[in-house]
C-alpha cells in the first residue's frame, strides 16, 4: 500500500482565500487518495461562518485546525481590513509554528506545507522543519508574475507606481499602467508597501508555485513563469467551489433569489455583486441604482450598506443598518417589476448558472472572475481594490470577456455611463463578440479539468513531484 503523504496548508482569514484553497485541497485528494492535508486556520475573533459550512463537506483525509484567535480590537483600527489580516497572520506565527511542530511528530509525520501568498512567513517555518513548501496563490498568474517581479521593480521603478508613465511588462501578460497595480503598491512610505515588499521578496523561499488559472486563459504568462522558475509553476485552475457548498446561508432570501429568476426570460438578468467584502460609497450606491433602473435592464443586486472604504465589509459587516435603506428613495417601488435587491450575500454560484442570468457586473475579485468563465456569463468590470485592477486589464484587453466602465472627472461611475454599459453587454452582448468569446473561454475552462486536460495533468505532476522528492528524502 502506497506511503500516507501529509501535506499541512496554511490560509489567512479572508473567506474567499479559505474558499478557494479549501477546494484546491479536496481536488488534490480527489487525484492522490493517499495524500492527507492538515488545513491550518489562522483567525480573527472566530471562524468566517461561510468557511465553517464549506468545512462540513470535507472528505476525510482532510482535517483541520483553527489556530487561537487574534481579537480585531488588539489590531491597529486605523488600518485597513487587508494589513489588519497580514498583521493578525503574523501574530499567529507562533501557534502556526507550534501546530507545525506537533504535526511533523505525529505518526504520519508532514512532507511539505502549501501556504497561501498573505501566510508565506510560514515558508521558514517549513525550511525549520525540512518541509518542502509551495504557495498556493488564488488570483491569476499575472498576479503572481507582479509578486515575483515586485522586488525588482522596486528597485528599477523610483516613482510611485500610480505616477510611472510608462505601460508596466510582466513577462507574458498584457501591460499594465502603475495605477492599476494593488492599493498596497501604491505608497511607498506605508506600512502596507512595507509588508508587500517582504512578502515578495519571500516568494524565493517556496519550491514552487500552485496558479488557480489555466492555460488558455494566461498560456503565455504561464510560458513566460515557466522559463524563470522550470517545472516549478502549476496552473492547476479554475478552481472554484460548486452550487451545493456556495449556499452559505441557505435563507429565506436565497429562495426569494431562486424564486424570482425562475420568473425571468433567458439571459435577461444581470446579477450585480461585489464580492464576499467590497463596498460603495453612497453617492456611487446611488449612481449605481439610477443607472440600473435607466438601463432598463434586469438585475439581481447584492447590496451592502454604504461606505468610504471598499473592503469594509471584508472583516465583517461593521454597520448593522439594512442596506436596503441606502437605496434611492422610491428606488424598490419603481424597479420592482424590473430587479430585485437582495442586503448583503447571495449564493453566487448557483445564481450565475441559471439561464436567467446574462451578465454580471463584478468587482472582479478572481473568485467571481472564474466562476463567471465557467458559468458562461460575460462581465462589465467594476474593479474596487486588491489586484481587481489588474484583473479588469486581463478580462478587457486580453480575453476580452468583460466591458469596461469608465470613471467620471470626480472619480465615480455615473448613471449614464453605467446604463450605456449595461445595455451595451445585455443588448448587444451577441454583436459585439463578447458571448461568443466567453463561451469559448467556458468551454476551454472545462477542457483543462478533463481527466487529461492541462489542469489534471498538473495536478498530477505536482503529487508527483512530491511523492518523488519524500520517497528521494
Ligand atoms: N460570494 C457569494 N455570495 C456573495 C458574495 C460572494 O457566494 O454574496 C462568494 C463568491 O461566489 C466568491 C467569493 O465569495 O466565491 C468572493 O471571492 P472573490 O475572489 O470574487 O472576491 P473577494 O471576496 O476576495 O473580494
Amino acid at each position: 500500500m502506497a506511503k500516507t503523504i501529509h501535506i499541512a496548508v496554511v490560509t489567512i482569514p479572508a473567506f474567499s482565500h479559505q474558499a478557494s484553497i479549501i477546494q484546491f485541497s479536496k481536488n488534490l485528494i480527489h487525484h492522490h487518495n493517499h495524500f492527507h492535508i492538515t488545513i491550518i486556520f489562522p483567525t480573527i475573533d472566530s471562524p468566517l461562518p461561510p468557511t465553517l459550512t464549506l468545512l462540513k463537506h470535507l472528505p476525510s483525509s482532510i482535517t483541520y485546525t483553527f489556530l487561537p484567535p487574534i481579537h480585531k480590537q488588539s489590531l491597529p483600527q486605523n488600518l485597513s481590513p487587508a494589513v489588519q489580516i497580514q498583521l493578525a497572520v503574523s501574530q499567529s506565527m507562533p501557534s502556526f509554528h507550534s501546530t507545525i511542530s506537533s504535526l511533523s511528530s505525529s505518526t504520519t509525520p508532514l512532507v511539505a506545507l502549501v501556504s497561501d501568498p498573505f501566510a508565506n512567513e510560514s515558508l521558514q517555518v517549513a525550511k525549520e522543519f525540512n518541509l518542502l513548501s509551495y504557495i498556493y496563490f488564488p488570483p491569476s498568474a499575472m498576479t503572481l508574475s507582479l509578486f515575483i517581479h515586485f522586488p525588482k521593480l522596486h528597485q528599477q521603478i523610483s516613482s510611485e507606481f500610480r505616477d510611472y508613465n510608462e505601460a508596466i511588462q510582466l513577462p507574458g501578460c498584457v501591460p499594465i499602467h502603475g495605477i492599476d497595480l494593488p492599493e498596497h503598491f501604491q505608497d511607498r512610505s506605508s506600512l502596507a508597501y512595507e509588508l508587500i515588499l517582504q512578502r515578495c521578496k519571500r516568494f524565493n523561499l517556496a519550491d514552487g508555485f500552485l496558479v488557480n488559472s489555466f492555460m488558455k486563459m494566461e498560456g503565455k504568462t504561464m510560458k513566460a513563469l515557466e522559463q524563470e522558475h522550470k517545472d516549478s509553476v502549476f496552473l492547476v485552475g479554475p478552481i472554484i467551489q460548486n452550487g451545493s457548498t456556495n449556499e452559505s446561508k441557505g435563507s429565506d432570501s436565497d429562495l426569494e433569489c431562486y424564486k424570482w429568476l425562475m420568473k425571468q426570460s433567458t439571459k435577461s438578468v444581470l446579477y450585480v455583486s461585489f464580492g464576499s467584502g467590497g463596498t460603495l460609497c453612497q453617492q456611487q450606491v446611488y449612481e449605481l441604482a439610477f443607472g440600473l433602473e435607466l438601463s432598463g435592464q434586469n438585475f439581481l443586486w447584492v447590496l451592502r450598506a454604504p461606505s468610504d472604504t471598499s473592503n469594509e465589509a471584508y472583516l465583517g459587516a461593521k454597520n448593522d443598518d439594512d442596506p436596503l435603506s441606502f437605496l434611492p428613495k422610491g428606488f424598490l417601488e419603481r424597479t420592482k417589476e424590473q430587479g430585485l435587491v437582495v442586503p448583503n450575500w447571495a449564493p453566487q454560484t448557483r445564481i450565475l448558472s441559471h439561464g436567467s442570468v446574462g451578465g454580471f457586473l463584478t468587482h472582479c475579485g478572481w473568485n467571481s472572475v472564474l466562476e463567471s468563465i465557467v458559468l458562461g456569463v460575460p462581465m462589465i468590470a467594476w474593479p474596487l481594490f486588491a489586484e481587481q485592477k489588474m484583473n479588469a486589464v486581463l478580462l478587457c484587453d486580453q480575453v476580452k470577456v468583460a466591458m469596461r466602465l469608465k470613471f467620471s472627472e470626480d472619480g465615480l461611475f455615473e448613471r449614464d455611463e453605467i446604463a450605456k454599459v449595461v445595455k451595451g453587454l445585455m443588448l448587444d452582448g451577441t454583436e459585439n463578440g463578447i458571448r461568443e468569446r466567453i463561451q469559448e473561454l467556458k468551454d476551454a475552462a472545462f477542457d483543462a479539468l478533463k481527466e487529461d486536460g492541462s489542469s489534471t495533468k498538473a495536478i498530477f505532476q505536482f503529487g508527483n513531484r512530491l511523492e518523488t522528492l519524500v520517497t528521494d528524502i
